[in-house]
């Protein structure tokens, strides 16, 4: 592996609106980077009123070769999947759904609920040695919680700041959250053997000198032993990492693999009601059918 460097890459988050005007903007993968680390997807979304209309409805699919990481500013969503969990995740909890070999599930807008809905999900995923165990889902009502020089950290996953996630994960990664009432600056120190990004999703903050506003990710390299963090209001942000993954990926719809043999195995047998998926129980509407990717139609 070469060693890595110190980088500064601005990549422009894809932006779409999903169902009833959810505004997702999709920052991994991107046409000038696909992964950071394991992490292989990010998707921010809202802030959105979900006080009226279904809010949220995201009905029963399919996922391989990866973990999910749902995280919220604001608002709660409702998980069940195929192993029979059924949850309400809140701010400030995680929720971490490992596909192993095929798992499905939906997301909805729990009733009642919040007026407003504000978070990130991420995709982080699975190597080798993981990518064909048993689907798993985990909820951490409660984080490890870091505060300094008026930042509050979160560590959602893996290692930072002094502290250690409870999250399981499967590659060397850390995910931390960070949020600040108002004009502040601090340095935390990084592990130089991982790459790192940077995503705002509230207010503005400059990191490493770069000021970020949502909607562009901020590719930050690796080889660093420091970072330096400052606002001059309140904000909200997102610092993701890890050892540059094991191999590249193949991804399509909601599926990481190794080879589009396995993508295409995965749309077949999901759409097929076959394979290692499950059934999602109790969700009010339709599975989504999985769409055949371009390179694999006849
Ligand atoms: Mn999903």
């Amino acid at each position: 592996m070469s060693p890595l460097s110190p980088n500064h890459q601005l990549l422009p988050a894809s932006e779409a609106v999903l169902g009833e005007g959810l505004t997702i903007r999709r920052a991994l993968p991107t046409r000038l980077r696909r992964m950071v680390g394991p992490w292989t997807f990010l998707d921010h979304f809202g802030p959105t009123d979900v006080a009226h209309g279904d809010g949220m409805r995201v009905g029963p699919h399919p996922h391989i070769g990866l973990q999910t990481v749902t995280w919220l500013h604001r608002g709660e969503i409702l998980h069940r999947d195929s192993l029979g969990s059924l949850l309400q995740i809140r701010p400030g909890q995680l929720n971490l759904m490992t596909s192993g070999r095929g798992i499905s599930h939906s997301e909805e807008s729990p009733d009642p609920r919040s007026p407003e809905l504000h978070g990130l999900q991420f995709w982080i995923a699975l190597p080798d040695h993981a990518r064909h165990g048993e689907a798993m889902f985990d909820h951490y009502a409660t984080l490890p919680v870091i505060e300094r020089d008026g930042f509050t950290f979160t560590l959602m996953v893996g290692e930072g700041l002094g502290e250690r996630s409870p999250a399981r994960l499967f590659s060397p990664a850390v995910g931390i959250d960070a949020e600040v009432p108002g004009a502040a600056q601090t340095t935390i120190a990084l592990n130089p053997d991982f790459e790192y990004a940077a995503l705002v999703s509230e207010g503005e903050a400059a990191i490493d000198g770069e000021t970020l506003r949502p909607g562009v990710m901020l590719y930050l390299g690796g080889g660093r032993d420091s970072l330096h963090l400052a606002t001059t209001d309140a904000a909200r942000f997102t610092l993701i990492g890890g050892e540059p993954f094991e191999a590249p990926v193949q991804m399509w719809w909601n599926f990481v693999a190794r080879s589009k043999e396995e993508i295409v195995t995965a749309v077949t047998e999901w759409n097929a009601g076959r394979g290692a998926f499950g059934e999602v129980q109790g969700y009010d509407g339709e599975r989504l059918r999985a769409p055949l990717p371009p390179w694999a139609q006849p």
